[in-house]
């Protein structure tokens, strides 16, 4: 597992922002982190309605427009709900699935996680396979457990060569908007659990390809050093990816640390 992965920084705006501050903020996000496009791969995440607007903004410049969230079924009676073809007409290129807000607040489970992960990877869509543990759950030691079960429920019936398609977000619960982030030691320790269990699902090298981003309050002070861990590919960045000079600062954090990674391969 020598190689070095491109990283990925991807900005999950939520139900946040207007229609205005939607295309002021990605035309800021284009301004600051273009540049850094050719190596890392950059995703913003805005609410629905603002994906073709956001879209039109990140035209050519090499960032990628991603959606929150996606349902399985092709079409039909699912008021409400979005298709992955609808994704596809707005030129939309990596879906999140699973969000902890959406297994916590809206209530899915894992197998419509799975449900809408097999689709999305049929439809050609990148994925971020998002993962982690609650407090309660941490606290009663059973961090690694909930990880790996929430990991092999989201990929079953996932072909090996879709795993290209897969990013994995590892999101401890207690950490995602709370301004309280995990160590980078302990992001880390669980990294490490996904990368081992990806490896015995598929094989060393599908595991050495994979990406796994830390996500949780990661900000501007805190990112170079989660970046700096071996096993730590990028982030998934939820408040402070509405700040743009703050996401310029994480996406820089994530290609300086890979640099470092590639002058002196560990893991
Ligand atoms: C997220 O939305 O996935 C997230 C990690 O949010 P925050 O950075 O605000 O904790």
């Amino acid at each position: 597992m020598g190689m070095t992965r491109r990283p990925f920084v991807g900005g999950n705006w939520k139900m946040n922002t207007d229609l205005a501050s939607a295309v002021e903020l990605a035309d800021d996000v284009v301004a600051a982190c273009g540049c850094f496009a050719d190596r890392c791969d950059i995703a913003l995440y805005p609410p629905f309605p603002y994906l073709q607007v956001v879209g039109r903004t990140l035209g050519h410049h090499g960032l990628l427009l991603g959606a929150q969230d996606v349902y399985h079924q092709p079409n039909g009676a699912y008021t409400g709900e979005i298709s992955t073809d609808m994704l596809l007409d707005l030129n939309v290129k990596v879906v999140l699935i699973g969000h902890s807000e959406r297994r916590h607040v809206i209530g899915e489970n894992d197998e419509l996680v799975n449900a809408k992960l097999l689709a999305a990877l049929e439809a050609g869509l990148g994925v971020v396979l998002c993962i982690g543990e609650t407090l309660e759950q941490r606290e009663a030691g059973d961090t690694n457990r909930v990880n790996v079960s929430q990991l092999m429920a989201g990929l079953r019936e996932v072909a090996p060569e879709q795993m290209e398609q897969v990013t994995i977000a590892y999101e401890p619960v207690w950490a995602i908007g709370t301004g309280q982030v995990a160590s980078p030691q302990d992001a880390a320790a669980v990294h490490r659990i996904i990368r081992r269990s990806v490896a015995d699902l598929y094989d060393q090298d599908t595991a050495g390809g994979l990406r796994i981003q830390y996500g949780g309050s990661v900000n501007a002070a805190n990112a170079r050093d989660l970046f700096g861990e071996p096993q730590i590919d990028g982030g998934l960045v939820g408040g402070a990816s509405l700040d743009s000079p703050q996401f310029k600062a994480i996406v820089e954090a994530a290609v300086q640390a890979t640099e470092k990674k590639r002058e002196a391969p560990t893991a």
